[in-house]
């Protein structure tokens, strides 16, 4: 038998049901793993027994004969972003350390619904603002890769990089992301793995650290296409608890899966071609092209005129909504209190505050209470708003003339942990390619493309109409079907 950790989520759903295997098995063989690699530093916390109690449970249905869930038997890693009863909940952050909340997310309940367990909690970067995973309170988490010939600890990306470091591991089968403005998809290009953020609105926010609420997307992170067909359609659906959750029936993205792209025209955007993009990812965007022609569809010219500012807009809605959404870590209602000796209420929200959160996350605030003061709110806030409606519209346009839009996940591969601490505009470049499709709330994914001359991995990145995830899937089936890509990286944990 192949070792149980190799597996995926189709393939461990189907195992377990045709009773190949049982949960308890991938249980305890997850939970090995995760124990061996405590050096990748991708969990927060660990929770062997919350795995081994659902997959018992799913072993007890399938002894009796009921019908099993979508994804039983799977055991997932959890973004430590969202809230998880009883199990303590951080954002990565020290203001949320030791917070257990009272209950559950939307879109955890629904996995336990279908089936699945929890290994533990991923770490992140602190309160998903980062692209590097270096901003978590917790410490940095390593990608499973490295740069051939260096022995340098490399990012797995961020915000999700406990998620794509654990998956590229093949310590967790699959594991929730969430993507506000890259995060799936970076940390998904980074380590090899697949990762799609669904149309705005298709996953519930209920329970979930609020970041920017016009732009927070969950979903999932897994090793192809098809699992992550399997675990959307398990995380996904309307939830009365979230007011911009939408109300559609959720597809049966699995059955639908097809690679033939018949008919289908992919747009390339000629924007997309910026200064600072390595030679190797254009290469690759060149392949992906081939291999979509090749699949059947026809490739076309796009444009969108406003990409180049949808980055700056993006740093200004996005600090803008964090500093209202955080606003709410003061040391009264959770968290972290900070009560200094004879101060008032002011003073222990400023030193709460200043304890509780990271350099970055302070960073954020400040710039969105700035962009946001009644001098600066026409000049920085609704210029940025006009900006968000101008590469919303650009992508209206385009779907005139295709149908997708094939594109670079990113500009760079990974790159070693340290490298670009002391320079946030790189680091926030990372996230160029990603952030339109975000600020648009339109469905995006990333697929491995291939590896590049130093042995690191490259993805793809396929953008598609509002609610047409079937169509981002299929292309992203097509592309992995051509590309092969079966690395793994050398276990050195
Ligand atoms: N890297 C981007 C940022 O730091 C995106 C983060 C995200 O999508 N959560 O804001």
């Amino acid at each position: 038998m192949t070792e149980l950790t190799n597996l995926g989520v189709k393939a461990i759903r189907d195992g377990v049901a045709a009773g190949e295997f049982t949960a308890r098995e991938v249980a305890e063989a997850f939970n090995a793993a995760v124990a061996a690699a405590a050096e990748l530093n991708a969990f927060i916390v660990t929770t062997p027994d919350h795995a081994l109690a659902a997959a018992d449970a799913v072993d007890a249905k399938r002894a009796k004969g009921e019908q099993l869930g979508k994804m039983a038997g799977v055991p997932i890693g959890m973004k430590d972003l969202f809230a998880t009863k009883g199990v303590q909940t951080t954002a990565a952050s020290h203001i949320l350390e030791g917070f257990l909340p009272q209950y559950e997310s939307t879109v955890s309940q629904n996995l336990w619904d279908a089936g699945c367990g929890m290994l533990g909690k991923l770490n992140l970067d602190q309160f998903a603002m980062g692209s590097s995973n270096e901003t978590s309170y917790f410490g940095n988490v390593s990608s499973p890769w490295k740069k051939e010939g260096t022995n340098a600890a490399m990012s797995p990306g961020g915000s999700s990089g406990g998620s794509s470091s654990a998956v590229a591991a093949r310590i967790a089968p699959a594991a929730t992301g969430t993507d506000t403005g890259g995060s799936i998809r970076q940390p998904a290009a980074f380590t090899g793995i697949t990762g799609i953020k669904p149309t705005y609105g298709r996953c519930s926010r209920w329970g979930v650290v609020a970041f920017a609420s016009s732009l927070d997307q969950a979903g999932p992170m897994a090793r192809n296409v098809e699992d992550c067909a399997i675990m959307l359609g398990a995380m996904a659906g309307f939830d009365p608890k979230d007011a911009t959750s939408l109300q559609m029936d959720v597809p049966d993205w699995e059955t639908a899966l097809s690679a033939d792209l018949k008919g289908k025209r992919i747009g390339i955007p000629r924007e997309y071609r910026m200064d600072g993009t390595d030679a190797e990812i254009l290469e690759s965007w060149e392949q992906g092209k081939a291999w979509l022609r090749d699949a059947g569809a026809e490739i076309v010219d796009v444009s969108l005129p406003h990409t180049k500012y949808a980055l700056p807009a993006y740093y200004i809605i996005a600090p803008a909504e964090a500093s209202s959404n955080l606003a709410r870590y003061d040391g009264v209602r959770y968290g972290l209190r900070d009560l200094p000796e004879g101060a008032n209420l002011q003073d222990m929200y400023a030193a709460t505050r200043a304890a509780g959160f990271g350099d970055e996350v302070k960073r954020r605030v400040l710039i969105g209470t700035y962009v946001l003061s009644a001098g600066f709110y026409d000049a920085y806030y609704t210029q940025a708003q006009k900006i968000r409606a101008l590469v919303a519209q650009d992508f209206e346009r385009a779907w005139g003339a295709c149908d997708l839009i094939l594109a670079p996940t990113t500009p760079t591969a990974s790159f070693p942990l340290g490298s670009l601490n002391e320079d946030p505009l790189t680091m926030y470049l990372n996230d160029v390619f990603a952030v339109p499709a975000s600020l648009a709330g339109l469905p995006a994914m990333s697929v491995p493309a291939g590896l590049n001359k130093d042995g690191l991995p490259l993805g793809l990145q396929l953008i598609g109409k509002p609610f047409d995830e079937q169509g981002v899937l299929d292309a992203g089936l097509a592309i992995e079907q051509r590309s092969g890509f079966e690395a793994m990286p050398e276990r050195w944990w």
